[in-house]
């Protein structure tokens, strides 16, 4: 049995890496072996010096700014990826926006807006590299969900049901993808210490923490650390999962 996780060989494209869990999972997927396509819609820079990182590693890396709810960017994207580091292996759907707010104060727009960055833009990245890796019956994808699209939160309905349709996606893709050697999953992150959830006020921070059965934050780490394992020849049999990384918050 091989324990070491080797993606050496692996194209990966990560959305929303510029910073945070993306940024994290770009550089854990190129310690691992694999050369990386860093997107992000802001930030142009700090996605340079993330790429920077993973040439350091020794790995190749390559800039892809486009917004993943934008159809025509995301498939220019896929193409530009796989013309400049090859057939892409594993595919990190992570770009997020919150618009917190309870129903009844909720602007229809920052409802479809954030439906728009995490569902539709994990469809339309996943239909895109789906489409590539159905032809050559190898691949994986995976996507960034959420505790809060397992049990629900109030004053983040639309994020809940973005994320809890990325649970339902999933799957869906997990059974079309299954017989072509195709694996799809998902992770749910608990609260994580991101520029996000830094602009979370203090007094919820501790919240969530006294709520957490492991009595504290987890770090993007964390997160990045199981989509190599997912990513890697080691979760051979393991599609349609929803892997919680959330020190219990969901139990
Ligand atoms: P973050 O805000 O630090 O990073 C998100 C990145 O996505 C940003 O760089 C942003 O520019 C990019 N992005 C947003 N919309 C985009 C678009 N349309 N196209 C391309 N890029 C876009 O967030 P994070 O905390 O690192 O979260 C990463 C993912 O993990 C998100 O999907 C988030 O919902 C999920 N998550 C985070 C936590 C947490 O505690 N931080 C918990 C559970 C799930």
């Amino acid at each position: 049995m091989t324990v070491e996780l080797d993606l050496t060989g692996s194209v990966a494209l990560v959305t929303g890496a510029g910073r945070g869990i993306g940024r994290a999972i770009a550089l854990g997927l190129a310690a691992a072996g694999a050369d990386v396509a860093v997107n992000d819609f802001a930030d142009e820079a700090a996605c340079a010096a993330v790429v920077a990182d993973i040439e350091a590693l020794g790995r190749k890396g390559l800039v892809v700014m486009a917004d993943v709810s934008d159809e025509e960017q995301v498939n220019a994207m896929v193409e530009r990826v796989e013309a400049e580091l090859g057939p892409l292996s594993v595919v990190v759907n992570n770009a997020g926006i919150t618009r917190d707010n309870v129903v009844m104060m909720m602007d229809p727009a920052d409802f479809d807006s954030v439906i728009a960055t995490h569902l539709r833009g994990t469809f339309l990245v996943s239909k895109a590299a789906a489409r590539k890796m159905f032809r050559r019956r190898s691949g994986c994808i995976i996507n960034l969900s959420s505790v809060v699209g397992r049990r629900g939160n109030a004053g983040q309905a639309n994020y809940a049901a973005a994320k809890a349709g990325i649970i339902g996606l999933t799957k869906s893709l997990a059974k079309e993808l299954g017989a072509r050697g195709v694996r799809v999953n998902a992770i749910a992150p608990g609260y994580i210490d991101t520029p996000m959830t830094q602009a979370l006020p203090e007094e919820t921070r501790k919240l969530i923490v006294d709520a957490t059965p492991l009595k504290s934050i987890g770090t993007t780490d964390d997160v990045a650390l199981a989509v190599v394992f997912l990513a890697s020849p080691q979760a051979r049999f393991v599609t349609g999962v929803t892997l919680p990384i959330d020190g219990g918050l969901g139990i």
